[in-house]
Parts: C-alpha cells; sequence; structure tokens
C-alpha cells in the first residue's frame, strides 16, 4: 500500500480536517489544527506531503520520526500539530487495513467509561454559578472555568480576592459533590500564582490548570510547593 495524497479541508470557524488516500482506496482521517492557525497547519501538512507521498502508510513510527526529527528547524505548534494529524490519519488507515479500531493497536481497552467535565468560561461573563448549575443538571459531575481575565504581574488586592469569589460563588452554587477545576491560560506571574493559589485551597478545586505561560516552566515547582491543589500543564508544550 503506497500513499497517493494528503487533502485538507478548512471547516468554520477554526478547524482542519486531513484526508490521506492510498492506492487500495483505504483512506484516513486525521486533525491537523492549532487554534488560530488552521490556514498555516494546512500549509505545513502540504509541505510534508512531499515526504509522505509513494510512502507505506503502516510505518508510522518511521514517518513520524523522519517528520519530527528529519527538518532542520523542529518543534513548535504549527510543526507539531501538522504531524500530530498526519499521525492520527496514518493510524486510521493502519486500523481499517487490519481490520481492528485503533485503540485496539494501542494495546487494548482500559476503562468501560470516562469521566468528563464541561467547560463553562467565565473570562468576563461573571454568571458562572448559574453556568454550572446549567452543567449540573445535565448531569455533568465537574466544570472547568476561567476564574479571571487577564492579570497585572501584581494585581491589585480587589482583583485577586476576585479570583477567589468567583470559584467561591460556584461552590456554594454546585455544592460539594462536584468538582470545579479553574484554568488560567498562562495569566498568572509566579508572585501571582504564589499570591492566589493559596486563596482558593478552602473551595477545593480538582485541580488548576496552566497557572503560568509555558516560557518560565521550570519554576512550575515554586507552585506546585506553594500550593495543595494538584497543578495540571503543558497544554502549549510541544
Ligand atoms: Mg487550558
Amino acid at each position: 500500500m503506497k500513499i497517493t495524497a494528503l487533502t485538507t479541508y478548512l471547516v468554520a470557524p477554526r478547524w482542519c480536517f486531513l484526508r490521506i488516500d492510498t492506492d487500495e482506496g483505504i483512506t484516513g482521517w486525521g486533525e491537523p489544527v492549532v487554534e488560530g492557525r488552521a490556514q498555516t497547519v494546512a500549509a505545513a501538512v502540504a509541505e510534508l506531503a512531499d515526504y509522505l507521498v509513494g510512502k507505506d502508510p503502516m510505518s508510522i513510527e518511521a514517518h513520524w520520526q523522519a517528520l519530527t526529527k528529519g527538518g532542520f528547524y523542529r518543534g513548535g505548534p504549527i510543526l507539531s500539530s501538522a504531524v500530530a494529524g498526519i499521525d492520527q490519519a496514518l493510524w486510521d488507515i493502519t486500523g481499517k487495513a487490519l481490520g481492528v479500531p485503533v485503540w485496539q493497536l494501542l494495546g487494548g481497552a482500559v476503562r468501560e467509561r470516562i469521566r468528563v467535565y464541561s467547560w463553562i468560561g467565565g473570562d468576563r461573563p461573571d454568571d458562572v454559578a448559574a453556568a454550572a448549575l446549567e452543567r449540573k443538571s445535565q448531569g455533568f459531575t465537574a466544570i472547568k472555568m476561567n476564574a479571571s481575565a487577564e492579570l497585572d504581574p501584581i494585581d491589585t488586592p480587589r482583583a485577586t480576592t476576585a479570583i477567589a469569589d468567583r470559584v467561591a460563588a460556584v461552590r456554594t452554587a454546585v455544592g460539594d459533590e462536584f468538582d470545579i477545576a479553574v484554568d488560567f491560560h498562562g495569566r498568572l506571574s509566579v508572585a501571582m500564582a504564589r499570591r492566589v493559589l493559596p486563596l482558593l485551597e478552602p473551595h477545593l478545586p480538582l485541580f488548576v490548570e496552566e497557572p503560568l505561560v509555558p516560557e518560565v516552566s521550570d519554576r512550575i515547582g515554586e507552585i506546585t510547593s506553594a500550593t495543595a491543589i494538584p497543578i495540571a500543564t503543558s497544554e502549549r508544550l510541544y
């Protein structure tokens, strides 16, 4: 089997999908996209297609190594997302060729069910408590929310306590048999993170996500040692 073509599809408002065709009629689908850069990633896929066309689609690992490490310039959100979408499509082709689901090829099922949370925003609209209650009524057992808009490196006491107040409002609304996760999108400085996270502890967040921008990931230990709240990171690490 040989790869014959890679075709990307831009879908509003912000998605990009990839179809890889083969000479045996099997096609695979992937999603090569990073938020806000769909056309840029599609261009990267088109450039990587030169290497892939004519090759065996089932040599997935070899292609991943070549596409990831074979270039002089490597990594970053654009190239990594392009390679990820290609990787998905090659796994899809391989699963179809062998007649098994991809999860079977990756080691088999680990669990029957998976718990999910629902995103409720909270950047600027303050009505997060109502939004959390609505998700609870839909059957969710957890939400994830913003607890602030953009912040100064050392913001005012009012802006600082407002973060905890917003989480407290949700906790009061949903009760204790429900989880609240808070995503900061890297909006906290190290100083603010050390100041803010202890204020959230009484509300027992499930986790706090991305308190710092990835450029200061080496300082994440200062945050985990300053709070008992579990810290989630790496959304923007490639
Ligand atoms: Mg996030």
